[in-house]
């Protein structure tokens, strides 16, 4: 999507700090991170949040989901981490493009703000 910034960094047309790349998928370092590891994970096809997947999606949506796992793998997460999906106004989803925050290397609490 022409001004989506997620789509911008997926089609490489702004930069990004990448941890992984599928012809489905990229990982990519977030901008302000929230803790020691923060990653974004988004699929390239433009899905403006979890509310907008359809039911062909489901494939993809697992290979994602079987995809972190490994980038958590590969960052040493192995203390463990969280993943968070913000979707939409109350869930403050501010980049619509669905994306899933992978943050680690730190202690999280809960519940979240
Ligand atoms: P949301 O609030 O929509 O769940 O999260 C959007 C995330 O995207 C925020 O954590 C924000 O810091 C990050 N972000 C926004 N613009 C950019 C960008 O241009 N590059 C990167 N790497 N992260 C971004």
């Amino acid at each position: 999507m022409a001004d989506c910034i997620f789509c911008k960094i997926a089609d490489k047309d702004i930069p990004s700090k990448t941890v992984y790349e599928d012809d489905e998928i990229i990982a990519f370092h977030d901008l302000e991170p929230q803790a020691p590891v923060h990653v974004l994970i988004i699929p390239k096809k433009h899905i403006a949040s979890l509310d907008d997947l359809a039911d062909d999606d489901g494939e993809l949506i697992a290979h994602l989901m079987l995809k972190i796992k490994e980038i958590a793998k590969d960052l040493n997460l192995e203390k463990g981490y969280r993943l968070v999906n913000n979707c939409g106004e109350d869930g403050l989803q501010t980049v619509k493009h669905l994306h899933f925050h992978l943050l680690g290397k730190r202690k999280m609490t809960w519940p979240p703000g």
